[in-house]
């Protein structure tokens, strides 16, 4: 037989994003962090990069930024 008690238990909660890019940072006690955005990119086989991966993120304003220096832009679609 187990018995089970109530604990707390501490755990690392984000609290705080920086945009990479310029720096702009969100503080949000709501933990909403939509503004910026996680960008994971993992280079493949034959990249000058292979095995790395890159995590950054990136606010609304970075984003649209890099996005209008494509010469064909990025492919939208909706999720949910
Ligand atoms: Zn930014």
């Amino acid at each position: 037989m187990k018995e089970y008690a109530k604990v707390l238990e501490e755990v690392d909660a984000e609290c705080r994003r920086v945009c990479n890019r310029c720096g702009k940072e969100i503080v949000n006690e709501t933990l909403n962090f939509d503004m910026i955005t996680e960008v994971k990119v993992v280079f493949g086989w034959g990249s000058n990069k292979d095995g790395q991966r890159w995590d950054f993120d990136l606010c609304d304003d970075c984003l649209d930024d890099m996005a209008s220096g494509f010469m064909f832009p990025p492919t939208v679609s909706r999720y949910m």
